[in-house]
């Protein structure tokens, strides 16, 4: 839930606002209650599936984000090869695009480059993971006529990206869904030669409070954000993001006439702009490299075709060994050795590395000799941001609004955020994104009350039948 986010925006509040608090409320305006629809029912699901990225063992979160205190240059420390025999690849290891299916693509070639400037033609070379990052370096170097083999723990390719076939035209992605910026970005072409269908997604945005009335958020959230920032650059050393909102905004905490105050439109936009994008909370997130949370997302296509599919035709014809988590890499003058969790060992000249962060920090993989303290320090230093989904069909179409990004302005509500992909695709198929504390708590709930929650949290959505009725 967002009430922590709200409590910490708190810490902003305007001199005037804080009078209000501390003082006798009589004579202040009392907000006029929104009028209640009468029981808004969403109906249940024909269909539901649900993410587990912060439970997963192989990622142990979504993303990786600058925590505070982190450098982006830690993300070219991660990737300096070891010896000529290690290498490292992964959206982690990527300055420009990190947490990025683009910044996995563009470090798994960066990798392979790497290992085919200095590698002896035909050498047998392992990379570890399958995901966007380990399919774009083994096809390369398979291209380049090396002996490639990928090693991957879990039984199925893709890594963070994961699709489900609903059918012969339906997919569900339960990671990576955009594709990013397409005019920096080959991605979207690669995927347009591929077959791999993508639809624009226009971001409409759409905020409701918990009785269903439609809120105006005006500019609060991104100038708030804005001016934090600003005021953190001029900070003598990193702080969070939280700290430099609490040093720079001054928030009234007063509810207007729709139960809604400026703490409210604040906090609501750091769950939806930051917390769910970068999967990090306030507090851990670096306000000197935070994200740029005012980008357009304009040319952001929404992969239609199963971006796994992708990943697999990367890999066709390539020898990949499935189930076969490596537990530790040993490397010397002559070569390296992965040792697998269950139990044998495989030998190559060189090993791209491509395991998330959150692998790297778990330390479920050893390395020998011990990785450099430059690679440790960066491990340490950066964040594995939380993210999760929950994506549901419905039979029939029952909400309100042709817009496709909704929030819930409302620190009780327990799932905020939700994209409506029914106008790119056709399909009744809500999804609520997730992040932060909130992917940990949600992630702990069963199924059953997984589901229940959204409903609830959909209710403001729901098509008004008397309005309806009214105007007919
Ligand atoms: C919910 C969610 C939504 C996202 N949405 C988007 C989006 O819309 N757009 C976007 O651009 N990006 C998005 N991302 C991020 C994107 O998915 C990742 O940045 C990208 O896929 C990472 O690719 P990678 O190759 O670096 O890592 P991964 O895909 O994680 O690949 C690493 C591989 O290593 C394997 N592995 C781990 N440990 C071991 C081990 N010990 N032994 C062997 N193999 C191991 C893993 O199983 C995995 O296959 C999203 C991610 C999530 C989780």
């Amino acid at each position: 839930m967002t009430v922590k986010r709200r409590t910490f925006v708190l810490g902003a509040l305007s001199g005037a606002s804080l009078l209000a608090l501390t003082a006798c409320t009589n004579g202040e305006p009392e907000p006029t209650p929104s009028p209640t629809r009468q029981n808004p029912t969403v109906p249940q699901p024909s269909a539901f599936w649900r993410s587990e990225w912060t439970s997963d063992p192989f990622s142990r979160g979504a993303f990786s984000y600058q925590r505070v205190g982190s450098t982006p240059e830690q993300r070219t420390a991660l990737r300096q090869p070891l010896g000529d025999r290690v290498f490292f690849a992964g959206e982690h290891t990527s300055e420009t695009f990190p947490g990025t299916v683009n910044g996995a693509r563009a470090s798994g070639h960066r990798a392979a480059t790497e290992v085919i400037d200095i590698a002896e033609p035909g050498e047998r070379i392992a990379v570890i993971g399958a995901g966007m990052a380990g399919a774009t370096a083994a096809r390369r170097l398979a291209d380049a006529g090396f002996n490639v083999v990928v090693i991957e723990g879990r039984e199925r390719s893709g890594g963070r990206i994961h699709t489900l076939e609903v059918d012969d035209e339906s997919h569900v992605e339960l990671g990576a869904a955009w594709v990013r910026s397409s005019s920096t970005n080959p991605l979207e072409n690669e995927l347009d030669d591929a077959g791999v269908t993508t639809r624009r997604f226009n971001y409409e945005w759409e905020h409701r409070t918990p009785d269903g009335a439609v809120v105006d958020t005006g500019t609060i959230g991104p100038d708030t954000i804005v001016t934090a920032i600003d005021w953190a650059s001029e900070q003598p050393a990193d702080v969070s993001m939280a700290a430099a909102i609490e040093g720079s905004a001054d928030l009234d905490d007063r509810p207007n006439e729709q139960g809604i105050s400026e703490v409210d439109l604040v906090a609501d936009y750091v769950t939806t702009n930051l917390v769910v994008p970068t999967g990090a909370e306030p507090d851990d997130l670096s306000a000197w490299y935070a994200p740029d949370a005012t980008l357009s997302h304009e040319d952001d296509r929404l992969v239609t075709g199963g971006l796994s599919g992708f990943v697999d035709g990367l890999l066709d014809g390539i020898d990949v060994l499935p189930s076969s988590a490596v537990a530790s890499v040993s490397h010397d003058d002559d070569g390296v050795t992965m040792r697998l969790a269950r139990g044998e060992s495989l030998s190559a000249a060189r090993v791209v590395v491509t395991v998330p962060l959150g692998v790297l920090q778990s330390g479920s993989i050893e390395f020998d000799p011990p990785l450099p303290f430059s690679h440790r320090g960066a491990i340490s230093a950066l964040g594995m941001g939380l993210q999760d989904k929950l994506v549901l069909q419905f039979e029939e179409r029952f909400w309100a609004t042709d817009a496709t990004v909704w929030s819930v302005v409302d620190a009780e509500t327990e799932l905020p955020l939700w994209f409506n992909v029914e106008p790119s695709t056709g399909d009744n198929v809500l999804v609520a994104l997730f992040g932060g504390e909130d992917a940990e708590r949600l992630a702990e709930l069963s199924d059953n009350d997984l589901v229940a929650a959204a409903l609830r949290s959909l209710e403001p959505f729901v098509a008004d039948e008397t309005e309806e009725d009214d105007g007919s």
